[in-house]
């Protein structure tokens, strides 16, 4: 941010204001982090970055852990069923056994809660030994279902944001920092 001149951003048809700059995410990150490295680095977990969101959170984290560690990325595709008319979510990426390991979820955000207890419940059928679930962000107004998180970036308010790895409709997630939407 230069200045006091606050810069909109334009994605697709909706506008943007600066939310958190890249030295708050940086500070956020780096105390998880710490905090992720203290606890669970002699448990050898296996790291489980939720794509696409997570991308540029999970590579920063990541790289701040201090010792080797093992990581696998995850997805939930979602394609259209051709018999019903609903979307169907599938959870795909799984390509190491999850058995009797700690299993370290990364997720950029957590909104309603549906996605963390999906996987949740999975890599309990999948007979992890115990999963933590790491998150950059939450919303707590937005919760609909209760879903533990073990490591927290910050909570932010019930808005929409975009940047550092989060899209708006397939666009914006490149931007180095969060945005969040301006109410029209
Ligand atoms: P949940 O299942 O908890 O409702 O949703 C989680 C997913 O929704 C997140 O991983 C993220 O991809 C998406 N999401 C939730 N809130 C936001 C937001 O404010 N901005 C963006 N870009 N995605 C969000
Ligand atoms: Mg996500």
């Amino acid at each position: 941010m230069k200045g006091s001149k606050v810069e909109i951003v334009q994605v697709l048809d909706k506008k943007f204001t600066p939310y958190i700059n890249q030295e708050e995410i940086a500070e956020l990150v780096t105390r998880v982090a710490k905090e992720v490295s203290r606890d669970l680095r002699n448990e050898k977990p296996i790291f489980l970055p939720v794509l696409n969101g997570s991308f540029m959170f999970a590579s920063d984290l990541m790289k701040q852990l201090g010792f080797p560690a093992e990581l696998s990325f995850i997805k939930f595709s979602s394609y259209q069923n051709t018999e019903t008319t609903g979307t169907v979510k599938e959870l795909i990426g799984f390509e190491r056994s999850m058995k009797g390991r700690t299993v370290v979820v990364i997720e950029d955000i957590v909104d309603t809660g549906y996605t963390m207890q999906t996987l949740i419940q999975t890599l309990k059928e999948k007979e992890a030994k115990q999963v933590k679930v790491v998150t950059l962000f939450s919303k707590p107004e937005a919760r609909k279902v209760e879903v533990p998180i073990d490591y927290l970036g910050m909570e932010i308010g019930n808005n929409f944001i975009v940047g550092y790895g989060l899209d708006y409709n397939g666009e914006g997630r490149n931007l180095p920092c969060i945005y969040e939407l301006v109410k029209d």
